[in-house]
């Protein structure tokens, strides 16, 4: 029979084979290295209908939404190929005489890349562009649910004149992700994913001293106050919410509301919520697809039955929807739990699908504090006209990434992208903030004098 997945002896050549291209692509100077990265951007930019149609066909993400996750590994690609030609570092004044001193990145070596399936390029490319920019070489194992989207922006690199060795890509689960973790040439690991699995691989990391770089899981809020403009915010519900089929590490799968609008901001966002369009992603007039696969809709169902246990009210959708087209897809209606409690599980824990728990508040105190409340700490957001309550909101929100007047989706890819608690541990990608997870800092001296100079003594 045919093997699909790699084997751990696939891993280990894998390894061999960036750590052989390591001694060669970590010389070849850095604005050549971007000239090829942005090569590789025209070439997913014009292939990018094409890419898009294989992602809704492999995860059944909207058509317009794939078109948008395409459209993000092609900035980032140029973003990160720009920094060719900066990767700056920094010059100081030496405290002696005759004495010169500066940093520069050094790249690391061999990173071992490992992503989920909801953003089945750009994800990759958050983590692959940068590594390559910085003189790095690359094994990477994508989600087994994702690879078709994987095996294009591989393809694209090798086309753009990368050379063997320099990104190598190997399929499979656990088993050969744990390679990439344990192994003792890799030196980096970045993972995507959620929290349980980011914990293991941090654990497996450790005895070999590996920079680990980990975004895991997100419980994100929109808090509306009394003040804010209800169509916008209700707006942003629904694309925070039930975008992606609230597959999104960054979902709004909470939302705190002011007493004084709830009824008003819950009737409307129910009302949209049952008109949305769910289907075949690649239908034009579908406004969100299926789970991505069986799984990953049990769940979704066992949080729905939580959330009724628990004693919340489904005043939209609940069920799973099957019959006519859907019976060939993991489908469920978009779901609203209203009169939730912050301590009931739906609230706190994360579900990945179509669910959105919505809350009151009496203040803007009161919806930080449960904004706050969780172990999570991605991505937050306020609807108000009142400028007070947005920068105290900005301020006392402990996540990573905050938004005023939008939902908690939308990041562009030149600023950091993480998040708090239990989402990361302390770095970020995107932005340049990525590049300090893909090279090192190296603080050079170099002393003219001609003479010993010594630091901190010889100081007349
Ligand atoms: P997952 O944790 O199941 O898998 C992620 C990746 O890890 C996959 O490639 C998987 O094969 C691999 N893997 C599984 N076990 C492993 C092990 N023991 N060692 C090494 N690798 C292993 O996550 P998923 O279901 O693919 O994705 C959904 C999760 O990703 C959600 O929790 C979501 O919040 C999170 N996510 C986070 C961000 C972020 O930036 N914070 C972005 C997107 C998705």
């Amino acid at each position: 029979m045919m093997r699909l997945e790699s084997s751990p002896e696939d891993a280990g050549r894998a390894i061999a084979a960036a750590e052989r291209a390591y001694a060669t692509w970590r010389l070849v100077p850095a604005p050549k290295r971007a000239e090829l990265l942005f090569r590789a951007a025209q070439l997913i930019a014009e292939r990018k209908e094409t890419f898009a149609r294989d992602m809704t066909r492999e995860m059944g993400k909207v058509l317009e939404e794939t078109r948008g996750d395409v459209q993000e590994a092609i900035d980032m690609t140029f973003f990160m190929a720009g920094e060719g030609r900066r990767l700056y570092g920094q010059t100081v004044p030496s405290e002696l005489r005759d004495k010169f001193a500066m940093s520069v990145r050094q790249p690391l070596g061999v990173c071992g890349i490992i992503t989920p399936w909801n953003f089945p390029m750009a994800i990759p490319s958050w983590k692959i562009i940068p590594a390559l920019v910085c003189g790095n070489t690359v094994v990477f194992k994508p989600s087994s649910l994702t690879p078709l989207s994987a095996i294009n922006f591989v393809k694209v690199l090798e086309e753009a004149g990368v050379p063997a060795g320099v990104v190598n890509m190997v399929t499979g689960g656990p088993e050969v992700g744990e390679i990439l973790c344990k192994h003792d040439a890799v030196k980096v690991v970045s993972f995507t994913g959620s929290t349980t699995v980011g914990r293991i691989v941090n654990q497996n990391a450790a005895p070999t001293f590996k920079k680990v770089h980990l975004e895991m899981g997100g419980k994100n809020i929109v808090m509306i106050m009394d003040d804010a403009q209800l169509e916008l915010a209700v707006e942003g519900c629904v694309w925070g919410g039930f975008g992606t089929t609230g597959q999104r590490c960054t979902a709004a799968s909470r939302v705190v509301v002011h007493e004084r609008v709830y009824d008003e901001f819950l009737s409307e966002f129910s009302r949209r919520v049952r008109a949305l369009r769910v289907g075949d992603g690649a239908d034009d007039r579908v406004q969100m697809g299926p789970s991505i696969s069986e799984s990953q809709l049990q769940t979704v169902m066992k949080y729905v039955e939580i959330g009724k246990e628990e004693g919340a009210k489904v005043v939209v959708g609940g069920k799973r929807l099957t019959g006519g087209a859907y019976a060939r897809g993991w489908f469920h209606e978009p779901t609203i739990f209203a009169e939730v409690s912050p301590s009931m599980r739906i609230a706190r824990e994360e579900i990945f699908g179509p669910v959105v728990s919505v809350m009151r508040c009496r203040s803007l105190d009161e919806a930080i504090a449960i904004g706050n409340d969780v172990a999570y700490g991605l991505s937050a957001s306020i609807y108000t006209r009142d400028i007070n309550k947005a920068f105290t909101a900005m301020r006392d929100l402990y996540t990573g990434i905050f938004y005023v007047n939008a939902p908690t989706i939308g990041a562009e890819v030149h600023l950091p992208f993480g998040g708090t608690k239990a989402t990361g541990n302390g770095h970020r990608e995107a932005g340049i903030a990525a590049l300090d997870v893909f090279s090192e800092w190296k603080s050079i001296y170099v002393d003219f004098s001609g003479k010993l100079q010594r630091a901190q003594i010889d100081t007349e």
